[in-house]
């Protein structure tokens, strides 16, 4: 009797053995190519969630193929482990950051190493450890040596219950917190930047270097970068000395320009604004500075804005155009004022019909016969110029041009390039983060920590309100030191850095990570750089990518490492999807299982709101605590296995698409692993000694084909995309083609199953790693070469021919593959099929479709 599948004993087995083995560990005294694989690092919330397991099986099965295949593989994990949610848990539930941190990764380990990946933890790395930091704070003082980190007063999103400053992509459409929900408030703070606007030209023309990149991230990416070409002019300010800037990336529709708008924050509002206006003018400002930038640039809502009685005067022209405020200009964008063409400009033409403002044509359609066309609606296309003085008459997009070199002739403005990223913003008013390792001195300044006192540790007694400035702020303790320049009483900066800095970096550390000497060493660092496949998710295609991008770039420029970009190639995985219950009526999601049992508590096929006894909507959406429609990683882990668990998830759907949990497909890859373990256990026990024949039986022939069909359609789904689920669809093919094979003596079986085994191994890696034992083999199956397909195997030396008379199939017969058309018509001719329906009849014609058919015509 062959011993049943037990995944729970042979997972923790070896697990176990391969640890001991030291098998994962990366190899670093081997000529092998390097290949460097790796998974966006989780942040330690305490229990991993389905979209880790899909991201860390991935990458798992892309690493194993590779070290089969001859690379030396680097794969690695660590821990985003600084941010808001530890220093939560210790105001809510009194327990230090550090020792939640901790314990949840603790926790999260456990569950990773359950999955079975294949992880070097020897250089397993938390970003929240001294061991680390200590090297974000030296990075930070290189930044800040290439004068690529700053300090400047900024308007700044405040949440005011965190009480902290939030980056605008931590404030959602509606002006809100994404974590606590609070209405955020504008607030003018001294702050850390870096510098990032210096690449913003480098981080956009990069991209094309991106070709392993998905098309829309790099979209994504150009799209925030947002490069604009155009030009920078002057309006002077009428009875003074002053300008006002402005860029547009349309100077040709200079002459059609009716107002000029300032940012409320803008420094000349003060000056330009008339004393009858003044209260007006002072009202508005007061009422805008509680609106969140969102909200300021919203495109549904109207734009409202206020005159301030000043006069700018259009230099083209000299006409003389009011001055106003809005809402919807902001200071920190460009230069903080715009000049208004509602003719030509959608926005400023809904602006001016609003606030009576006067709309001036200068571009016409080609062919249009009056200027009426545009006071309906803002012509933005290109045109012939009218009512420009000297351009009047020439077509747009070459009036553009003139119109700058007449600009720069006169002292007007000039050409510019203008991007609509931004610097960094990186101080957070936050205990749990990184200490920014600078003091400030009344005599000297800013001053870096020297090296040798890095890394400037967090406190561990804390006291955490969750009201009042960073915690940090409160130690006199750990603030009050003497400057290290003149040794006089001093003061540490107390904000941290963003969490987001921790992460653009642990991917070099990874090559050196346990380093205590330097940063990375150079030759290891440019050794495994670039990563050679990046794993994760599509919510991180602008920030985290393109901060990572930005280090690299400057880390390039220290001279630190040697590469333009950090990854190679990017596989941004689907989401994974449960079922969810929803009342349409109440919008609430409806809890459909019992979280202890599994068992459905409604009828699935009728499904009502148990309190309501409505009609709920039942569909697919990404897992969710809130939604009710999670599914446990532990709990699939426990009833199957890891095993089930990432054949199912590779199976589902392909890695960049979103993934419908169902339990019944789980329940299927089960099965099919119990039928390979049957198929392979049973043969392991009959002890066959196989045998190799001189030359091939037809079934030895077919099953051959079989398996170097399955090598060669692996291989390819593989290569490039890698699309698991059709891999897998080739390994049950294989599977069924050995289970009704009748060679089970023959060496060809043998090969078979072996196929079976290593071609399954990278995907579950424990069952086939038993099975090879249960074959007989002492080393790991994690040992072996990566199988390459046998051309002639797949040689098909006969072909089914298909028979019809008059256009009517009557059967089949086998006919060598290589038979010409003449032949073919012999042998159908002669079979017993056409003897049969043929009988007394006048064959008239015989139409052959070589490789398929013969088509008796007769009467
Ligand atoms: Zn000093």
């Amino acid at each position: 009797m062959v011993s049943q599948y037990n995944a729970a004993d042979i997972e923790q087995k070896w697990q176990k053995s391969w640890t001991e083995l030291g098998l994962d560990r990366t190899p670093t005294d081997s000529d092998q190519p390097k290949y460097y694989a790796l998974s966006m690092f989780p942040y330690p919330s305490g229990s991993l969630h389905m979209g880790h397991v899909r991201n860390y099986t991935i990458t798992d099965v892309i690493a194993r193929v590779k070290r089969m295949q001859g690379y030396q593989v680097l794969h690695p994990m660590g821990w985003d482990a600084f941010g808001l949610p530890a220093e939560n848990a210790a105001i809510d539930r009194g327990v230090p950051p550090a020792q939640w941190t901790y314990q949840n990764i603790a926790q999260m380990k456990e569950q990773l190493q359950q999955l079975g990946l294949s992880l070097d933890w020897e250089r397993e790395v938390a970003t929240c450890s001294p061991d680390y930091y200590r090297w974000t704070q030296w990075l930070f003082l290189q930044f800040y040596e290439a004068g690529l980190a700053y300090q400047k007063e900024s308007a700044v999103n405040w949440d005011p219950i965190d009480q902290t400053v939030l980056a605008n992509e931590q404030v959602d459409n509606e002006g809100r917190s994404w974590r606590s929900g609070a209405k955020v408030e504008r607030k003018l703070l001294r702050q850390w930047f870096f510098k990032i606007t210096d690449y913003a030209e480098q981080l956009l023309t990069d991209l094309d270097k991106l070709t392993g990149w998905p098309d829309r991230v790099k979209t994504m990416q150009a799209n925030w970068i947002g490069k604009s070409v155009g030009a920078y002019l002057e309006f002077p300010i009428k009875d003074s000395q002053e300008k006002i800037a402005v860029f547009t990336t349309r100077p040709d529709t200079v002459y059609g320009v009716t107002y000029v708008v300032l940012a409320p924050e803008h420094p000349l509002t003060a000056l330009v604004t008339t004393p009858d206006r003044k209260s007006t003018v002072e009202a508005f400002i007061a009422e805008v500075a509680n609106e969140s930038e969102i909200e300021r640039t919203a495109e549904d809502k109207p734009k409202r804005g206020v005159l301030t009685g000043g006069i700018a005067v259009n230099p083209f022209n000299g006409e003389e155009i009011p001055i106003l405020i809005a809402d919807y200009v902001l200071y920190e964008y460009g230069t903080g004022a715009v000049m208004g063409v509602p003719a030509h400009d959608v926005r400023d033409f809904k602006f001016a019909k609003e606030n009576q403002l006067p709309i001036k044509v200068v571009i016409l359609p080609d062919d249009a016969d009056n200027s009426d066309i545009c006071l309906l609606q803002a012509y933005t296309e290109a045109g012939t110029m009218v009512n420009s003085d000297g351009f009047t008459g020439m077509i747009s997009p070459k009036a553009k041009t003139a119109i700058i070199d007449y600009a720069e002739r006169n002292g007007y403005g000039k050409a510019r390039v203008q991007y609509r990223l931004r610097d960094w913003l990186i101080s957070r008013q936050r205990y749990w983060g990184c200490p920014i390792p600078v003091i400030h001195c009344e005599t000297c300044g800013t001053v870096p920590v020297p090296d040798a006192d890095l890394p400037v540790k967090l406190p561990d007694q804390v006291e955490f309100s969750g009201r009042g400035p960073s915690p940090l702020a409160k130690l006199s303790d750990w603030v009050d030191v003497p400057c290290p320049c003149c040794s006089q009483s001093a003061k540490r900066e107390t904000d941290t850095m963003d969490t987001f800095i921790d992460s653009s970096w642990y991917f070099l550390r990874y090559t050196d990570a346990q380093n205590s000497q330097q940063v990375f060493d150079r030759d290891r660092v440019n050794h495994w750089m670039g990563v050679d496949q990046y794993v994760g998710g599509i919510e991180h295609a602008i920030l985290h990518l393109l901060y990572s991008r930005f280090f690299t770039k400057v880390l390039r420029d220290r001279g630190l490492v040697n590469v333009d970009e950090p990854f190679n190639k990017l596989l941004t995985q689907g989401m994974v999807q449960g079922l969810t219950y929803k009342n349409p009526k109440t919008g609430k999601y409806v809890i459909a299982k019992d979280l202890e049992t599994g068992k459905l508590l409604i009828d699935s096929s009728n499904p009502t709101d148990p309190e309501t006894g409505e009609k709920l909507q039942v569909f697919y959406e990404k897992m969710s605590k809130s939604k009710y429609n999670g599914i446990d990683p532990q709990e699939v882990l426990a009833k199957y296995g890891a095993d089930t668990a990432r054949m199912f998830i590779l199976f589902k759907a392909p890695p960049e698409k979103d993934l419908e949990w169902d339990d019944a497909d789980v329940e299927g890859q089960f099965r099919f692993l119990n039928r390979v373990w049957r198929l392979v256990a049973d043969y392991a026990e009959k002890a066959v000694k196989p045998v190799t024949a001189k030359s091939l039986s037809k079934a030895e022939k077919d099953l051959r084909r079989s398996i170097h069909q399955a090598i060669k359609e692996i291989a390819e789904d593989l290569d490039g995309d890698y699309q698991f689920n059709t891999a897998i669809s080739e390994m049950m093919k294989l599977s069924n083609a050995l289970s009704s094979a009748t060679c089970i003596e023959s060496s060809v079986y043998r090969e078979g199953i072996e196929t079976l085994l290593i071609l399954m191994s990278p995907f579950a890696p424990h069952i086939t790693e038993e099975l090879w034992q249960l074959l007989g083999h002492q080393s790991s199956i994690h040992q072996q070469n990566w199988l390459t397909f046998d051309p002639d195997a797949l040689v098909v030396d006969e072909i089914t021919l298909v028979i019809q008379i008059m256009g009517k199939t009557r059967g089949t017969i086998q006919v060598p593959a290589s038979a010409t058309k003449e032949e073919l018509e012999k042998y159908a001719l002669s079979s017993e099929i056409a003897q049969k329906y043929l009988q007394g009849k006048e064959i008239k014609k015989a139409i052959v479709v070589p490789g398929k058919l013969v088509n008796f015509v007769a009467s």
